[in-house]
């Protein structure tokens, strides 16, 4: 090997490293929503770095078409993350596994055709990672896009639940084993377009029997199996990074429904049998429930939350559908200036995605060290005057500790029954996401501030700046 070439391939591995490099540190700076911002932007020049590296250190003929698609998917990356709703957030998130996944599938078809079209035959792990990646793509692609059809509503959210679909399920799954045995004993176009085939409507079957509102979980699942056929890919052209930035996304997108699925206090064969949660909380259960409860109207909040020494805002996912975050952070500051000690209490699925509130109240720039994760702040409630739940409705259900027959029995909620009082601001009586009476509202210190949270919290506003 000339001199020459030994540096090509030494700086391109350097710049790899870099990349892997950036990456890690990125993942790391995620974690915390004072450094997300930062972790974002490195993860995004170690992509960069990598792109450009294999470009470069590839002397590839065409890296025109190259550079012009990193142009135009940038431009649609930014312009889509730009422009979506918060609330359609994991409806985006799923349409860009989709596409990773698809991309996993399309350069392991390429480099089959290659290797067929050279004639010297295919090592037997070239053949099984090609089947993998192109398997793991294509159930990730018609899988997330039916997920997301079901959050926008194109496909019904209610779980489908076709009558024979373990037998069918298990005969693809056969088919699959059969056609990759198949290829690596005849590598020919056949045994991979099976595969193919049997992949795209395998993640159509597995998806449709779950329900819309489970979606979330199903979409961070999704994420690590689009990560998972990137690193397969990574290992079909023998390149280092694909392979390091597809089993970070792999696994973080694994932790992620892990710990989604435990804050939940479900099982991921729970989710993924499906069946749970209504298609809008608001038509469930709250309805029927003809229990007393204390109504108060903005002007008595704003005194109780005044005179009050210590408040602890409980948002949920009402805090997204109304959009009131900038004016829960104006209240705070009135409350602030009041000296009254204001913090918010975040609970690690409260809302519709992970980092949902996180993420609201950053938009807000309210200050970090006031959000307290559901650990930190649980001890504190006893010792608050005020706890002001803002859309949230499940995180804060008592009966999760309590009642046996609950689908919400055993998930870890925010102790707001706990607080000197509670105002809970919604519009109805209905309940939440798992469809299911909430019995804070019916406790003597609770009472309902009923209402769009926006339109609450600037009413509570005014009525404070006049005390
Ligand atoms: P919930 O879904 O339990 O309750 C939200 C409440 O917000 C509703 O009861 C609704 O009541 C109220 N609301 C809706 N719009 C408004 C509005 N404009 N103004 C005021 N209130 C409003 O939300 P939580 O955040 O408490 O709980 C999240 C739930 O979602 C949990 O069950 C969790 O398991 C689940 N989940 C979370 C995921 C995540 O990643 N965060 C993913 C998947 C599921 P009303 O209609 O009366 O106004």
């Amino acid at each position: 090997m000339s001199t020459e070439a030994l540096f090509d391939i030494n700086v391109t591995n350097v710049a790899y490293i870099v990349a892997a490099v950036l990456f890690i540190v990125g993942l790391k700076r995620l974690g915390s929503p004072a450094t997300a911002r930062s972790g974002n932007r490195l993860s995004a020049i170690g992509m960069l770095v990598a792109v450009l590296a294999t470009v470069v250190g590839n002397d590839l003929a065409s890296w025109e078409w190259i550079l012009g698609g990193v142009i135009v998917g940038s431009g649609i990356g930014a312009y889509s993350a730009r422009k979506v709703q918060m609330t359609a957030m994991p409806q985006l998130v799923a349409l860009f596994n989709g596409f990773g996944g698809a991309a996993s599938a399309v350069v392991a078809t390429a480099e089959l055709v290659r290797l067929i079209d050279r004639g010297d035959g295919i090592a037997e792990d070239v053949s099984i990672t090609i089947m993998a990646s192109v398997i793991v793509g294509g159930v990730t692609f018609t899988g997330s896009f039916i997920a997301f059809g079901k959050l926008q509503g194109l496909v019904t959210s209610r779980p489908v639940l076709l009558p024979v679909r373990n037998v069918i399920n298990v005969a693809l799954l056969i088919g699959m084993i059969a056609s990759t045995v198949w290829l690596i004993v005849d590598p020919s176009i056949t045994p991979f377009l099976i595969a193919g085939a049997i992949a795209l409507a395998l993640g159509v079957l597995v998806v449709i029997p779950i329900g819309g509102a489970d979606m979330p979980v199903i979409i961070a699942l999704l994420n690590s199996y689009s990560g998972i056929a990137g690193a397969a890919t990574g290992f079909v052209l023998h390149n280092d990074v694909l392979i390091i930035a597809g089993s970070l996304v792999g696994a973080s997108g694994l932790i992620l429904t892990r710990i989604m699925t435990k804050a939940m206090n479900r099982s991921l064969a729970n989710v993924m049998l499906g069946g749970f949660g209504v298609e809008d909380g608001a038509a469930a259960a709250g309805g029927d429930d003809d229990r007393p409860v204390r109504s108060i109207q903005a002007e008595d909040a704003a005194t109780m939350l005044g005179y009050a020494q210590s408040v602890i805002f409980v948002p949920g996912y009402g805090l997204a559908v109304a959009q009131a975050q900038h004016q829960v952070r104006e209240l705070a500051d009135l409350l602030k200036a009041r000296g009254i000690s204001v913090r918010y209490a975040i609970h690690p699925v409260a809302g519709r995605m992970p980092g949902h509130m996180n993420v609201l109240l950053a938009e807000a720039s309210v200050p970090y060290d006031e959000l307290k994760d559901l650990d930190e702040i649980n001890g504190e409630f006893q010792r608050t005057d005020v706890a002001v739940v803002i859309g949230a409705n499940d995180v804060t259900n008592p009966a999760a500790r309590t009642d046996t027959s609950s689908p919400i029995y055993g998930m870890p909620i925010l102790n707001v029954d706990q607080a000197q009082s509670v105002i809970m601001m919604k519009r109805s009586m209905s309940s939440g996401f798992a469809g299911v009476q909430n019995e804070l509202f019916f406790l003597d210190k609770t009472q309902m501030l009923f209402g769009d949270a926006k339109a609450s919290v600037e009413k509570i506003i005014a009525e404070v700046k006049d005390l």
